[in-house]
């Protein structure tokens, strides 16, 4: 099971390969929207590791995402803050009432991320945004849970959802955002925040195999 001390260590590993991506994050953005989305992501998860070496050594998984949802919410002042906020938030009350993460919380616990995002942004599944990663994970995570896997399992099936998602949003034509005043030309790049989404979720598989 996925313990809180675990979980800490997912969400630094998800800085880091947030920070090694940074640039390529930017320059996905540079071609859709603002170019900015490295860097806004980058600030939101230093917020979140100075959250973390804030936190208190018992604190539960859930107290975890609320303090990083509130560290979103506070740093970062582009679309991803708001959104990772109502993420974590919602994953966090996902998993409320558990100590550690077996297969079945760790579903819930990224399906919750989902939701929150979804809540949050109303993007719906082909707006070419987050949701078109997030949504592919959760359904890949509850598929593998209903295959009898186990957390780690589970996780590695949301972390190639993830993957098959962002690399479908190439094609797609955008909805939500920024980049949905671009019409047709936003077609032929992937998504900078579905991007983040496939990196956030490698870094948790990895964590954990
Ligand atoms: P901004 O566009 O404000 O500069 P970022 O660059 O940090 O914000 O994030 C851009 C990403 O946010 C997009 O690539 C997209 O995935 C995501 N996004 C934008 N609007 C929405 C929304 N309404 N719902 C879900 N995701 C969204
Ligand atoms: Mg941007
Ligand atoms: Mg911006």
């Amino acid at each position: 099971a996925i313990t809180p001390a675990t979980f800490r260590e997912m969400m630094r590993a998800a800085a880091g390969a947030i920070f090694a991506e940074r640039d390529r994050l930017s320059e996905l953005d540079g071609k859709i929207g603002d170019g900015d989305h490295g860097l806004t992501m980058e600030i939101g998860w230093k917020a979140v590791l100075s959250a973390l070496d804030k936190v208190e050594d018992d604190a539960t998984i859930s107290i975890m995402c609320d303090d990083i949802a509130s560290a979103f919410l506070e740093s970062v002042g582009a679309s991803a803050g708001p959104l990772y906020a109502s993420a974590f938030q919602s994953a966090g009350r996902a998993v409320a009432d558990r100590l550690n993460l077996d297969a079945e919380a760790l579903v819930a616990w990224v399906e919750g991320m989902a939701d929150g995002i979804v809540d949050r942004g109303g993007a719906s599944a082909g707006d070419k945004t987050m949701v078109d990663a997030w949504l592919p994970a959760a359904e890949a995570a509850r598929r593998k849970l209903g295959q009898g896997g186990s957390e780690m399992a589970c996780l590695a099936a949301a972390a190639a959802g993830a993957r098959i998602g962002a690399d479908a949003t190439k094609d797609m034509r955008s909805g939500r955002g920024r980049s949905k005043k671009l019409g047709d030309r936003s077609v032929g790049h992937i998504d900078p925040g579905a991007e983040s989404t496939a990196v956030l979720l490698a870094a948790w598989a990895k964590t954990v195999s």
